[in-house]
């Protein structure tokens, strides 16, 4: 029997989260501020749009920043794109070949893009004063909602320095939709996308999440003795989804290197199977092949039990953290390294510098030797990796937490709203869509409205 599905968006059920509960890690003033850029948008409804619920990420901060912007007072949501298997392979090609990969856009593959997003654009429902769409998977709904009104804010979470050419020009367009663009760092936003505004806003993370909440050293070393992992010997950890560009084999060569001078070394890979990358099922079954029946390499994922408490653990129990990306959008596992006071070795990519400042906070690192001797390094000066890890996790204090995300959304929502006010931007013709889209679906605009006057 084939399955039903509930064709459009699927709405994501959130906890709850109260702001004050952050006030004794960020301080008073940060929450005050918050509460202060909140106070003229109260109400405001607000949709973010993403392609999975779970693994990743995206969805790791939108679980944290959709109720925090409740706790703020504004009427936030988070809906999820839904599609067939092709889509998603395809959108994975896509995330693929903005990273850079040389691959091909058929003809077949732009038709599966859009027609999902067509679906979802359909069956979409109500009206938002802001909507984020997050990464190049929902990309078109601005497009194909193009009569509803709101300001629409393309959220880009991925490396585009060297997003191949064909992919770049295809998505576009759709992107110039957009009230405004987030990046990660300046130097993601690509010379020719003209767009009324871009906004760069680091991710964060969420300290009193599950993931990265306070958790005692013998309950990390009880739960990671539970998967088979002995807490008195080194670990090594990279938590990552099964991806090339997270470099799986090569942490997996790093390891063999270190185990030369440290032969009791294990090495712990957690990579969670997420809902939208098909491809990685394919690259643990070739990291699998690549251990070599070695018993202390594990290889665990959410398909074993590992959850965010076992995330939490095993950060904490690693005697050495890796992030050894070959392109890394940002990297959160990077600061929740740090957060749990542990240096982290990163790949020299992306957004990994941001979060380590070399020599200071972790090291960064271009090959796998480079890699092995500052895992050696730290191995061997376990006073200092713990100075190091405990300055890392003040910068992310400072820098990449929710709050601070927060705190950035709501000033480039204050300032779409006051762009709209200085010169009304609703042209002609998108009146003309507005009342024509109106009529066809026989209803009046609904959704509470933000001032913008
Ligand atoms: N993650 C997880 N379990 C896993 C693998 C990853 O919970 O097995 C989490 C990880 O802790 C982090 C997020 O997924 O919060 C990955 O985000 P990141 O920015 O590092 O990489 P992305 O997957 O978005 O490329």
């Amino acid at each position: 029997m084939q399955e039903m599905r509930t064709p459009g968006m699927q709405h994501v059920v959130l906890t709850e989260k109260s702001l004050a509960d952050y006030a004794p890690i960020v301080g008073d003033d940060v929450i005050a501020e918050i509460e202060q850029l909140a106070r003229p948008l109260q109400g405001a409804r607000v949709l973010n749009i993403s392609s999975t619920a779970y693994g990743g990420g995206v969805a790791e901060m939108l679980h944290t920043l959709v109720p925090l912007m409740r706790s703020a007072g504004l009427n936030a949501e988070w809906r999820i794109i839904t599609g067939p298997d092709e889509f998603f392979g395809v959108t994975k090609s896509m995330h693929n070949a903005l990273q850079g990969m040389d691959l091909d856009l058929t003809p077949a593959m732009r038709a599966a893009y859009l027609h999902t997003n067509v679906d979802n654009a359909v069956y979409m429902e109500d009206e938002f004063d802001f909507v984020i769409v997050h990464d190049p998977q929902p990309a078109p709904l601005r497009m194909l909602r193009a009569a509803d009104p709101g300001k629409w804010i393309w959220r880009c979470h991925i490396d585009l320095t060297a997003a191949n050419q064909v992919y770049w020009n295809f998505l576009r367009p759709y992107i110039e939709r957009y009230d405004a663009a987030i990046f990660t760092m300046p130097q993601y936003v690509k010379q020719d996308l003209a767009i009324g505004k871009v906004a760069i806003i680091p991710p964060a993370i969420d300290p009193l999440s599950p993931k990265n909440a306070p958790m005692d050293e013998a309950r990390a070393a009880d739960i990671v003795q539970l998967y088979g992992v002995d807490p008195t010997r080194p670990i090594i950890v990279q938590v990552s989804r099964f991806d090339p560009w997270k470099d799986p084999l090569g942490v997996i060569d790093v390891y063999r290197n270190i185990k030369t001078r440290y032969p009791d070394t294990q090495l712990v890979m957690v990579g969670s199977m997420a809902t939208d990358d098909p491809e990685g099922m394919d690259y643990y079954q070739r990291t699998k092949e690549h251990a070599e029946g070695d018993p202390d390499i594990h290889l665990l994922s959410n398909l074993d039990g590992i959850g965010n408490v076992e995330v939490n653990a095993f950060q904490r129990a690693a005697t050495v953290v890796l992030q050894k990306s070959l392109r890394e959008g940002f990297g959160l596992t990077i600061s929740e390294g740090l957060w749990k006071g542990k240096p982290v070795i990163g790949g020299n990519v992306g957004g990994i510098p941001i979060q380590i400042e070399n020599g200071k906070t972790g090291y960064l690192v271009e090959s796998i030797e480079e890699c092995t001797a500052r895992a050696l390094e730290l191995m061997r000066n376990p006073k200092k990796a713990q100075a190091m890890g405990a300055r890392g996790r003040e910068v992310v204090r400072r820098r990449f937490l929710s709050t601070a995300h927060i705190r950035s959304e709501l000033q480039l929502f204050t300032e779409l709203m006051k762009s709209s006010a200085r010169t009304s931007r609703t042209t002609a013709r998108t009146r003309v869509a507005q009342a024509t889209l109106a009529s066809m679906n026989g209803r009046k605009p609904r959704g509470q409205h933000i001032a913008t006057a």
